[in-house]
């Protein structure tokens, strides 16, 4: 099987149209039939109706302490965005490689199959692992269960490089997150009898006002060591979507809203959710003291754990030596590296191009950036020679 550049695995990546509401099977029947053909041992876990893989790739002689090097297949909806070019074509323009992916993050994922071949052909002592997953725009939930899977069928690697868009600089921490449906459910009546009735929207008013309550009195304590190196330096609630009611003279039967919480690493998670949660139980209660019917219910949709920075860590140490960026890098947005960490892998963040261009119409990955990240590979061959 002919050998693919780099450059020519991003167009062909780029080609599938992997929105994460889709299936991603198209991209990876290619992928596996590509890797497999260069002599890759390759895995998948597949996803509950079967419409999606994660695929998984080894390197290398068959031993543990591989070099994982991770990425997810999925991307984000290209839906009522204006673009210049066909999203799904890789388009070379001012020093730029526009395309939906081509920042986030296929151009690490191009690289890394780039990679993994150059070890397989060349030989190299220390094996690369590719991990792909699905569902990471959907708040990470396919790499969970693709990292317990490649525990499983491959030798436990012991670095994990996720190659989300950093400008190839070392992201050694992330804050965790968690998100909330909220269904405030009232009782319908004529507002002019408002106490016999139960207003949905006036109620879930007094949990967001809770989560306004709670993010300053978040704000007002003093910032932990971990906590100040990020921006802002604290953990935060947002409420981003809200919809309810049917007329001005109704008591909403319903008020549905989204919760995000992003939380500091080292933070416990669940104790910021158990603190929102006895809040909902204790309106929950509230009102139906009033009517019975009403209420509140609470659909956790997503939790990803921080990536905590590692004291001494051995990704930390190779990223260093294959970026030579000795700065301390962390970032708001969650990734799956909190993930990998989580299961005793230790991780970095580290990708070309810039989180800014992720998700925007007309998303471009710099020339220089891929460069950039072509070299990372190199030397990580080197190293693993
Ligand atoms: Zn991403």
């Amino acid at each position: 099987m002919e050998e693919l550049t780099s450059r020519q695995l991003l167009e062909r990546l780029v080609a599938f149209p992997t929105v994460s509401r889709e299936s991603n099977l198209a991209l990876v029947d290619w992928l596996e039939t590509y890797l497999t053909g260069h002599g890759i041992e390759c895995h998948r876990h597949w996803n509950e109706d079967r419409q999606k893989a994660a695929l998984m790739a080894h390197a290398g002689p068959r031993v543990a302490g591989a070099v994982v090097l991770s990425g997810h297949s999925d991307v984000v909806p290209v839906d009522g965005q204006a673009w210049s070019s066909d999203p799904w074509v890789v388009e070379e323009r001012d020093g730029r490689l526009y395309g939906r992916g081509t920042c986030d993050m296929k151009g690490y994922v191009a690289l890394a199959v780039w990679a993994l071949v150059r070890a397989q052909k060349t030989g190299v002592q220390r094996p690369l692992q590719l991990a792909l997953s699905y569902d990471e725009e959907l708040g990470c939930t396919g790499a969970p269960p693709m990292i317990e899977t490649l525990g499983q069928v491959l030798p436990k690697g012991s670095a994990a490089l996720i190659g989300e868009p950093s400008r190839m600089k070392i992201i050694t921490g992330h804050k965790g997150g968690t998100g909330y449906h909220v269904h405030v459910k009232g009782f319908e009546v004529h507002s002019s009898l408002l106490p016999e009735g139960v207003s949905a929207i006036m109620e879930g008013a007094r949990l967001i006002s809770w989560i306004n309550d709670r993010n300053a009195a978040i704000q007002a304590r003093p910032p932990g060591p971990v906590a100040a190196t990020f921006r802002p330096p604290f953990t935060t609630l947002h409420v981003g979507m809200i919809s309810g009611g049917t007329a001005h003279n109704i008591t909403a039967a319903d008020c549905c809203f989204a919760v995000e919480m992003r939380v500091v690493p080292g933070e416990d998670i669940a104790a910021h959710e158990a603190a929102f949660v006895a809040e909902a139980q204790r309106l929950d209660l509230a009102m139906k003291a009033v009517r019975p019917e009403a209420g509140v219910e609470l659909d956790r949709f997503f939790g990803v754990p921080g990536l905590v920075p590692e004291e001494r860590g051995e990704a930390e140490a190779l990223a260093r030596r294959l970026t030579g960026d000795n700065a301390v890098g962390v970032v708001s947005y969650g990734t799956e590296a909190g993930q990998f960490q989580e299961a005793g892998y230790s991780a970095v963040v580290c990708g070309p191009g810039d989180i800014a261009q992720a998700h925007q119409p007309d998303e471009y990955l710099e020339l220089s950036e891929f460069v950039a990240g072509q070299a990372f590979m190199q030397r990580l061959l080197d190293i693993c020679a």
